[in-house]
């Protein structure tokens, strides 16, 4: 499978798609390339994709995308974070 293929494969809505933010109704399907994938388990040199959905309303909000990066964390890693 080339990386196009795998990109459109992704993209397609899928029937247990929830906003990873809030759980809504998705309005928008991202990947998520990270910078460091070893960060996300992928071994050294491999590129990670990471599908995730948004609703709407989360979307819009301006600190979306470093949400939905620790989001994707806790999700793949069971990476806790301290809030203060
Ligand atoms: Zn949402």
């Amino acid at each position: 499978m080339t990386k196009k293929e795998a990109f459109e494969m992704m993209r397609k809505p899928r029937p247990d798609d929830a906003c990873i933010l809030c759980g809504g109704p998705v309005s928008l399907i991202g990947i998520f390339v990270p910078d460091n994938p070893m960060q996300y388990g992928a071994p050294m040199n491999k590129t990670r994709m990471i599908r995730y959905c948004l609703c709407n309303r989360c979307h819009k909000k301006t600190d979306a995308s470093e949400r939905v990066e620790k989001a994707l964390q806790v999700e793949l890693l069971g990476v806790g974070y301290a809030i203060s």
